[in-house]
């Protein structure tokens, strides 16, 4: 068997997204030496518990001491800090990566901190779970899921390409795309339906104390899968709308003449149009299912949920 690609890889935040690349990453033999830490002791104390690296330490400094890949997991509003927090202890031609879910903001808050001869490659996965933490991770996360990298221009190639290649040995699929690019596509697959759902249920929230317990009994009529995303973390929620406000103000403004022109639709009863229109979004699910990004069983796969069971 040929030597790990990556000979000490450093992680910054243990959660969800770390912790599932930590377990690919020992599975996969893919480096020789796997350092972590977070930021509070409970979180370094369980990923201590559950062997997540090889060593978890106390601060972000003395684990990016000696690596050779630096992997910033942290919510996107917290990248600066770490970014000043580290910049003095990296090794020369180390590579710094992040995971965050918006790529310009990140960029403007770590380059201008990284000192000469440090390599910085943008990367987002888009991949995820609504579970939070050391313990939510799992090595197949990112199994046929997409990594995009927003390289910079003038970066090393060769640094790109370490990075492209720890991802794809992680079982994902790589594009490389412009940040604000990125931000948009994002803005519209992403965050806008995010804060949709979060608004859908914060109205059948207000809604519940009219109808008392009937929102949640009759929630698998569709409210649940809003449910769903609604529930992802409140911190990483609040950071990707905060560093991605135009993009998101964009799509969300033409989602609101959108609503309007359904709206009207219904008020003047021209099912014509709300057919055409069902049946237009009804061939975008079967597209997701030809490119393999969900499987085509009903109710997303769900098994029936027995009583009791
Ligand atoms: P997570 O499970 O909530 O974990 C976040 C980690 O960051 C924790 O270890 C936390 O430490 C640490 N942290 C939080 N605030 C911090 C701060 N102010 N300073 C330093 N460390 C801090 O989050 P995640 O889902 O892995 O997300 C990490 C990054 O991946 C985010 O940038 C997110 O945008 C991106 N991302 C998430 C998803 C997803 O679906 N979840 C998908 C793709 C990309 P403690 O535990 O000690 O608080």
């Amino acid at each position: 068997m040929s030597a790990p690609a990556i000979r000490r890889i450093a992680f910054i935040g243990l959660g969800l997204i770390a912790s599932s690349m930590c377990r690919a990453i020992r599975e996969g033999g893919l480096a020789a030496e796997i350092v972590g830490t977070a930021r509070s002791a409970e979180t370094r104390e369980t990923a201590r518990e559950i062997g997540l690296c090889n060593r978890v330490v106390d601060t972000p400094a003395e684990a990016v001491a000696g690596a050779d890949v630096v992997v910033l997991a942290v919510p996107v509003g917290a990248m600066d800090a770490v970014a000043a927090e580290i910049a003095g202890h990296l090794a020369r031609d180390a590579i710094v990566t992040d995971v965050g879910s918006v790529k310009r903001s990140v960029i403007d808050q770590v380059l201008p901190q990284l000192p000469e001869g440090v390599h910085f490659v943008p990367a987002h996965p888009i991949a995820g779970t609504e579970h939070s933490g050391p313990r939510a991770g799992f090595a197949e996360l990112f199994e046929g899921r997409w990594c995009i990298l927003t390289p910079l221009p003038g970066t090393e190639p060769e640094a790109v390409e370490r990075i492209e290649r720890l991802w794809r040995d992680m079982g994902a699929m790589v594009d490389r795309m412009d940040p604000e690019h990125h931000d948009l596509v994002l803005a519209v697959t992403s965050h806008a339906p995010h804060l949709i759902a979060y608004t859908m249920v914060g109205v059948a929230d207000d809604l519940r104390r009219v109808t008392d317990s009937e929102v949640i009994k009759y929630s698998a009529a569709g409210f649940r899968d809003f449910t769903r995303i609604a529930a992802s973390d409140p911190t990483m929620w609040r950071d990707v709308f905060l560093h991605n406000k135009e993009a998101t103000l964009e799509i969300l403004g033409r989602f609101t003449e959108e609503l309007f022109v359904l709206q009207r639709a219904i008020r003047e009863g021209d099912g014509e149009f709300l057919h055409d229109y069902f049946a237009r979004t009804r061939a975008i699910r079967r597209g997701i299912i030809e490119a393999k990004q969900d499987v085509d069983a009903p109710d997303f796969g769900r098994v029936v949920l027995k009583k009791n069971g």
